[in-house]
């Protein structure tokens, strides 16, 4: 999980301080490293490990001039914490071109290892963005007409080229020097990408960005988000063009509503905090059905705030603030063993007692990965007095590593692994368990649209929707992982 934004203002008007203040917005979809590329008249780029605000000071903005700009925050899946894998990137020659990614190339490896050699191609980094880039880069240097620019339809045959070369999911944005900016979607449509647009006196700015909020903070109306294996392209007439490139099903991924994005987007026309609504209620009248009794629905901060309050109204009985997050802690997840991890649960998550003394609560998280939050929690609940305490996830047990760009722990490491509710409650420690039904996680999600549209949720099911993901391609991704550890 990466986020990404490109703008293109009209020529004169520097993009960066509303590239920057998107970045700060998506923050969340990765803390690792953040970057940004503008164009003037030649890029000009600053990357750097760590948070956005701490990468780019005051000199760094007056120095990044120009209209079009690609910005980037990292969540390391494969590559890793080395500065040269930081996006965005780009090329200078034969033509300019930068491109930021969220996602993951499944066949990184055989590009390495066949398709990169045989060209004379080598990689400067282990960042899988470099494959889609130089993919794109040589069909459209091959295709494009003339030296100076390019059409929407030579950039769409450089689309399908990297389509039928480099597998996996990944949402793109870019620049061409001097001609345009760009955006696609994977073939599935499995990374979200959304357009916007932006009325000014020197006329329209667009954007394209991996969350709806980035639009909002920086002022731009939403207009659409992309469609799965979809291109537009918005060349020097100004005028957005969308081509349809891949012809695959639309499979959006079904993890972006638990857990990726921040309440306050919509994605694919679904607004994240009402799924996240709906799946409380849902998970309400599965909790019914044990016939226990509870004092308080209590969350696990920040996701799972918004289920929990539904979840609560729907059983009658009080939300309480069980738990308060010290946001400075660093993300537990992404700790390098499991001892680190679950000290540091204790400290990003204290509790109070009063919420727990004497009490029969119901603690809610958005997902159980590897069980480290579930057992310290439950832990802390008993330390702090609970007469009873009951664990539920909105989301289904997760069994399968997914290659196609998020940190998921590999298949040895989830709890849920082969053990039925009544071992994982023992594991965990809970006096009962209860997980989302994979059927309603995903009618919760299409109520809210009113529709039937399917989602990638192979983390639950083992379904990948690309169809070429195979034991060997996630052993590789394992591998890759765990040297990054
Ligand atoms: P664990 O402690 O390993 O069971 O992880 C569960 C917690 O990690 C939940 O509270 C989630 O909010 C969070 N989580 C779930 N998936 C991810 C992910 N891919 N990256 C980071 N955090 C996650």
């Amino acid at each position: 999980m990466c986020g990404f934004i490109s703008i293109m203002a009209p020529e004169g008007h520097d993009v960066i301080t509303d590239v920057l203040s998107g970045l700060l917005a998506i923050q969340h979809r990765g803390q690792d490293a953040a970057g940004a590329v503008t164009f003037g008249d030649k890029f000009q780029a600053k990357k750097g490990l760590g948070l956005v605000r701490e990468v780019f000071q005051q000199k760094h903005l007056s120095r990044l001039k120009g209209h079009l700009g690609v910005g980037h925050v990292r969540y390391p899946t494969v590559g890793g914490g080395d500065d040269t894998d930081v996006q965005p990137f780009w090329i200078d020659f034969p033509m300019g071109i930068a491109m930021a990614h969220n996602g993951n190339v499944t066949n990184f490896h055989e590009l390495k290892r066949d398709y990169f050699p045989r060209r004379d191609v080598r990689l400067a980094s282990s960042c899988d963005l470099e494959a889609v880039l130089y993919v794109f880069a040589a069909k459209l240097i091959e295709t494009r007409a003339s030296n100076n620019g390019c059409t929407a339809e030579e950039v769409a045959t450089a689309v399908a080229e990297v389509f039928e070369k480099v597998k996996g999911a990944y949402s793109v944005v870019g620049t061409v020097a001097g001609a345009g900016m760009f955006a696609f979607r994977d073939p599935f449509g499995i990374k979200p990408a959304v357009f916007g647009e932006r009325d000014g006196p020197d006329g329209k700015s667009y954007a394209v960005a991996s969350e709806s909020v980035v639009l909002d903070v920086a002022g731009f109306q939403r207009v659409r988000d992309l469609d799965a294996g979809e291109l537009l392209w918005i060349g020097n007439d100004r005028q957005p063009r969308f081509i349809q490139v891949g012809q695959q099903p639309h499979r959006p991924c079904i993890f972006e509503y638990i857990y990726f994005a921040r309440p306050d987007s919509v994605i694919d026309g679904v607004s994240v905090y009402e799924a996240r609504l709906r799946l409380g209620e849902v998970l309400a009248e599965k909790w019914r059905t044990t016939g226990l009794e509870i004092d308080a629905v209590i969350p696990v901060p920040e996701s799972s705030r918004t289920a929990a309050q539904t979840m609560a109204e729907t059983l009658g009985v009080p939300y309480r603030e069980g738990f308060v997050k010290n946001r400075y802690v660093g993300r537990t997840f992404i700790m390098p063993n499991d001892k680190e991890r679950q000290e540091s649960v204790r400290q990003k998550l204290n509790p109070i007692r009063m919420e727990f003394e004497g009490k029969r609560v119901l603690i809610l998280d958005d997902s159980i990965v590897r069980g480290n939050t579930s057992r310290q929690i439950v832990k802390i609940a008993r330390q702090m007095g609970a007469k009873k305490v009951y664990l539920a996830s909105y989301s289904p047990p997760l069994l399968h590593p997914c290659p196609y760009g998020v940190d998921m722990a590999t298949k040895r490491e989830f709890i849920a692994s082969g053990k039925t509710e009544r071992e994982l409650c023992e594991e965990i420690g809970c006096d009962h368990l209860v997980y989302q039904d994979i059927d309603q996680m995903v009618r919760a999600i299409q109520e809210v649209r009113h529709d039937r549209r399917e989602f990638c949720k192979a983390c639950f099911t083992g379904e990948y929707p690309t169809g070429d993901v195979t034991e060997q391609m996630l052993s590789d991704i394992e591998c890759d992982r765990l040297a990054a550890r």
